[in-house]
């Protein structure tokens, strides 16, 4: 196995070894324009601009890179083809990917340290027991930190149990795909972001493998652990303490603390003028929030606070829900409030520098978002296509050479209905077809 230096998948470290990048961190540690993890680490050296770390380029599949790198050539739609056997159809799937089941369900009873109710890792290690798979791909916390991720390779459902919980920054889970094919490992199963998806599924058919279970997780403005860090000072009262943290569907950012007791910051209150630069330029150039390649996509976005969010998107996807069913209490999926009232002064204030309001105004935002803002499924529609938003906007600003190459076209069809508002505010069409200004 080719392992770099500086970096060691399922290697242990002491709390006092930790690498010096890992190590707090007084301020945002990247521009918006540049390479987003550990910039003068000597790995990154022939990747391309944008790069989220996935692993890729860490094990001897690196030659791939062209092909597979979603920041290289976006190809979702022909992944989707493969997998799905179609593309995506008007409605939901625009924003949500392919699925042919959606769910509202969680944990009977949750295992510990899970971020929600445990479902991801309880069919991870679900699959283990019931010798479905040999191995699974997770990410654990690197010893001596709480959200400090390490990639394992599991081999046991407890090792899968233990990587409970996220670890809210960039992992290199595809760097283990060295060490599934040293083990001789037939059949795997990925716990993984999105990106990591793409890249996996553009590698699939040169892994070996009999069987391959993709359970994916959804996932958006992802940060390095220098940031995080960075991040959880600039929010709580005692970041040092936190063991659990989650953007919730009620608007807010809840922290729960080593003592039990619970924080909570409105996202209106965030101080974004100090949270520039802390998101990696390549999660600012994503268009796969809900993980779209996956088998199966376990998140709460779409779901009612205290539930999960299910979205099976093919055969193997329903045998993964159906072996993880008997243990699920299952819920109901609603939809309520308008996202398009809030989406004209949402474009509006893409081009705007990030600032805070003043506090009476921050206090009203919050609760007209609480009470009247988009709950449920229409909660993940909205901020989706935010994220689609913001995104398209980044690429545009600053990559925009790239926007052919990385910006899949399910995301013009999925903001079309916005498309006037967009012109008349960014003074270019929303689609690049009949864009007469676009940097090519
Ligand atoms: C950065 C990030 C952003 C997310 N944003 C959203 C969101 O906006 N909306 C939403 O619905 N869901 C989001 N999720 C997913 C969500 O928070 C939960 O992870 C998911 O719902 C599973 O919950 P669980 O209780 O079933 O997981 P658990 O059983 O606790 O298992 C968590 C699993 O997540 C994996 N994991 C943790 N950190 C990472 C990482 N950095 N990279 C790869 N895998 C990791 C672990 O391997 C583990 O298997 C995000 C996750 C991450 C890591
Ligand atoms: S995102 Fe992954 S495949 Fe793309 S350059 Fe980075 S490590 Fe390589
Ligand atoms: S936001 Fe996108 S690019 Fe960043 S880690 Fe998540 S899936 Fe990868």
């Amino acid at each position: 196995m080719s392992t770099p230096a500086s970096f060691t998948p399922s290697t242990a470290f002491d709390g006092d070894d930790l690498p010096a990048e890992l190590i707090g961190s007084d301020g945002p540690g990247k521009g918006l324009r540049h390479t987003t993890l550990l910039s003068k680490d000597a790995r990154l050296a022939g990747r391309p601009k944008l790069c989220s770390d996935c692993g890729l380029c860490d094990s001897q599949l690196k030659p791939e890179m062209a092909r597979a790198c979603v920041f290289v050539r976006n190809r979702t739609e022909e992944l989707e083809q493969r997998v799905f056997g179609r593309q995506r159809r008007d409605g939901d799937e625009l924003r949500f990917g392919v699925f042919e089941q959606m769910h509202a369900a969680r944990m009977r009873t949750p295992p510990p340290g899970a971020q929600w109710s445990g479902m991801v890792t309880t069919l991870g290690a679900r699959l283990l027991e019931t010798g479905a798979v040999e191995a699974v791909i997770t990410a654990a916390a690197m010893p001596g930190t709480r959200f400090a991720p390490q990639p394992v390779l599991a081999r046991t459902p407890q090792a899968v149990r233990d990587s409970a919980g996220n670890k809210p920054c960039l992992s290199p889970n595809l760097a283990l795909l060295d060490q599934v094919r040293e083990a001789g490992i037939k059949r795997l199963a990925v716990i993984a972001t999105s990106c990591q998806v793409h890249m996996l599924r553009a590698v699939e058919a040169q892994l070996g493998l009999e069987r391959l279970d993709i359970i994916g997780i959804p996932c958006s403005d992802n940060v390095t652990y220098p940031d995080l860090t960075y991040f959880l000072d600039q929010v709580s009262r005692s970041p040092q303490t936190i063991v659990h943290y989650e953007f919730m569907q009620d608007y807010s950012l809840h922290m729960r603390h080593e003592d039990g007791s619970k924080e909570r910051l409105n996202f209106i209150d965030f101080p974004m003028d100090r949270l520039e630069g802390i998101f990696p330029s390549a999660c600012l150039s994503c268009f796969d929030y809900p993980n779209s390649l996956a088998d199966i996509t376990i998140g709460y976005m779409g779901a009612e606070l205290g539930w999960q969010w299910v979205l099976v998107r093919n055969q193997r996807g329903r045998a993964l829900f159906e072996l993880l069913q008997p243990e699920l209490e299952m819920g109901q999926l609603t939809s309520g409030g308008d996202r398009n009232r809030g989406m004209p002064r949402y474009i509006g204030m893409l081009d705007q520098p990030p600032a805070k309001p003043p506090k009476p105004v921050r206090r009203l935002v919050a609760w007209l978002q609480r009470h009247r803002g988009p709950r449920g499924l229409e909660f993940a529609r909205a901020i989706i296509e935010m994220k689609l938003l913001r995104n398209l906007h980044h690429v545009r600003s600053q990559f925009g050479r790239f926007e052919r190459r990385i910006v899949p076209a399910h995301v013009y069809r999925s903001l079309a209905p916005y498309a006037d508002i967009y012109r008349d505010t960014m003074g270019r069409p929303l689609s690049p077809a009949s864009a007469e200004t676009l940097d090519q």
